[in-house]
């Protein structure tokens, strides 16, 4: 039995029990039940779960532990935050966290002009909008608007341009002027896959010429007092909080060397994000190598003490964490269509009455096997495998013997794996290692983990039930879409494991942790396969409610938003229905009418058992 290392990735919100992963909230239920609950009001494909007691749940512990190092350390300076759109801007998503927020004052961050609208109608009306990223005029016109509206606005510059445009704009739209930030470019870079935020290279910020060139250019615009916040942010998943540090120490100089230039209404340093998120299941990886509780420390003291060093004000320290905030909220629940290797079954056996020597032989082993001898036959199996599929190139067996051969390699291996499984560890590992089973999903791997599409980044998975069994199968995990890097092969570094189940019998669903940062915006449309149906589950004093169920775009809602003309499509096909000489047109095009109305991920439903 293993527990997918669950004390490893979930902090405490999901756990085991009678063989199900259940969620460690008041009535703790469990996802498969949630999963039935859903399916049976008809939808198939996979389902995205929200779980706006997470959002709360890190929110909470954001601005815990930030406030408890301000009060350990007696720190001057107040700690604020903002949550960046670019990590979610599901409104599903939103409007839960916006809400959560509103207690602490917690804010948005727009990187787009789209983004500033979102912040600007949903943002808690005195909480903190800031907007990164390049601009151009209409984007620091939004950012005026937005101030003039009420919110406490900073347009943060990545560039000299953008402040020339701010400097234009403040002359037309007069007060109320937005604050002002200045990104940073530090010589500080994280380090991992998502580190290019920053260093000196990066594509991001003021070099410190540009910095001072700044300073002069607000000062002789008499904007210098709108100046409010430095921000940098060294690279989203900081695996390690030594160039957190690092950037901290560069970051807290430059404030305090730009305080003693005169900017005396700079009060903020902004971190940015970068706060990482376990997300690994195997007990020799670590994804992060501190705690919140660290690095709220280490932040708050390293700035007091350069302010003390320094002799100027302890700054406000704001975050724009959106990972740590967002991941642990969303659980993608993917069933299983198949498992490759059931087409092996002893029903499709069909021995001849004379079968060559080596099928013979390989019937016998299959026969005969037993725990003193699975190992042995497993190999012997294997090797007669390779022998017949050559005889098969040569022309030597039929069709028939090749389809025999296969079927009972299958069965000998199954049993070799269940005879073998309580004894010989190290045999079975390596039976384990050489053959696998494949698993097809009925998800898209493009659409629902791009990260492990593009970056081989790894999200934490296991079943919903069967917890209380050794799972014996190692696994492949094929998606439907017609695209073999759809797929999250078994890799002996991260060995998942998965049960050997009989799907014409039972269902089986396997749950993708810590996905609701990044994965569900940067999913792609391959194959015309978009986001999976979502529900938000709430939790009151009676248990849950399944709350915004949005089901996955219908095929018409798709084509539409391809910029299809759906009339025209409908009308070409019921052209082609009405010249067709086929019976039953009406009945033909009431089931066309139903399937373009459907979801585009299959609709497999577990196959009844035959009783
Ligand atoms: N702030 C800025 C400027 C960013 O570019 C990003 C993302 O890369 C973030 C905040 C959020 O980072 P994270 O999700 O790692 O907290």
């Amino acid at each position: 039995m293993t527990n997918y290392g669950i004390h490893l990735w979930s902090n405490g919100d999901f756990f085991i029990e009678e063989g199900f992963v259940k969620i460690n909230y008041k009535s703790k239920p469990s996802l498969y039940e949630i999963t039935q609950k859903i399916r049976d009001t008809g939808i198939r494909g996979p389902i995205l779960l929200r779980f706006p007691h997470l959002i709360r749940k890190q929110i909470d512990s954001l601005f815990s532990e930030f406030n408890r190092a301000i009060k350990t350390f007696n720190y001057k300076g107040k700690f604020q935050a903002v949550f960046p759109l670019k990590v979610n801007q599901f409104p599903n998503f939103v409007t839960s966290l916006v809400d959560i927020g509103k207690q602490y004052n917690y804010g948005l961050e727009a990187g787009s002009k789209a983004e500033l609208i979102i912040a600007m109608a949903f943002n808690n009306k005195n909480a903190p909008i800031t907007v990164n990223g390049f601009k151009d005029k209409s984007m620091i016109s939004l950012g005026f608007i937005a101030r003039k509206m009420g919110f406490d606005t900073t347009l943060t510059i990545e560039g000299l341009n953008e402040l020339e445009n701010i400097i234009e704009a403040a002359k037309e739209y007069k007060d109320p002027i937005p604050n002002i930030g200045l990104r940073i470019r530090l010589h500080s870079s994280g380090i991992g896959i998502w580190a290019k935020s920053g260093g000196i290279n990066s594509k991001f910020g003021l070099t410190s010429t540009e910095l001072l060139e700044a300073v002069e250019l607000l000062r002789k615009n008499s904007l210098l007092d709108k100046f409010t916040m430095i921000h940098f942010h060294i690279g989203s998943q900081i695996g390690e909080i030594n160039p957190v540090k690092k950037a901290l120490r560069e970051a807290g100089n430059i404030y305090a060397e730009l305080k003693k230039m005169g900017a005396k209404n700079l009060n903020n340093i902004n971190l940015g994000g970068g706060l990482a998120v376990e997300y690994s299941q195997h007990e020799n990886i670590h994804n992060r190598n501190y705690t919140l509780t660290e690095f709220t420390n280490d932040v708050v003291f390293l700035l007091k003490e350069i302010a003390v060093q320094k002799n100027v004000e302890e700054p406000n320290i704001f975050t724009e964490s959106g990972r740590f905030i967002a991941a642990s909220h969303a659980v993608l629940i993917a069933p299983v269509l198949e498992l490759f290797s059931q087409e092996y079954t002893e029903k499709g056996l069909k021995l001849k009455k004379k079968n060559p020597p080596l099928v013979q032989e390989l019937y016998d082993l299959y026969k005969s096997i037993n725990p003193s001898n699975a190992i042995e036959y497993f190999h012997d199996s294997l090797d007669h495998m390779e022998s017949l599929l050559t005889l098969f190139d040569l022309g030597y067996i039929d069709l028939q013997d090749r389809s025999n051969t296969e079927i009972l390699v299958h069965l000998i291996i199954k049993k070799a794996i269940e005879l073998t499984k309580d004894k010989d560890r190290y045999e079975l590992k390596r039976i384990q290692d050489r053959v696998q089973e494949r698993y097809l999903l009925n998800f898209s791997l493009f659409q629902s983990l791009p990260d492990f599409w593009g970056l081989k980044q790894r999200f934490p998975v296991m079943p919903l039930n069967k917890l209380d069994q050794n799972p014996t199968r190692s696994a492949s995990l094929w998606d439907i879409t017609c695209d073999s890097d759809g797929e999250i092969d078994f890799n002996i570094d991260y060995p998942l494991f998965l049960h050997d189940v009989d799907l014409s019998k039972e269902e089986y669903f396997l749950a993708f942790f810590l996905v609701g940062a990044y994965q569900e915006i940067l999913g792609m449309k391959h194959n015309l396969f978009t986001h999976p149906t979502e529900v938000t589950v709430v939790f009151d004093e009676h248990g849950y409610k399944l709350e915004n169920i949005v089901e996955s775009q219908t095929i018409l809602d798709i084509l539409y938003d391809m910029d299809y003309d759906i009339n025209e499509i409908q009308s070409r096909l019921k052209q082609y229905i009405a010249k067709s000489g086929c019976k039953n047109k009406e009945k033909i095009l009431e089931n066309l009418h139903l399937l373009l109305h459907e979801n585009n991920y299959l609709k497999i439903s577990p196959k009844k058992v035959a009783t």
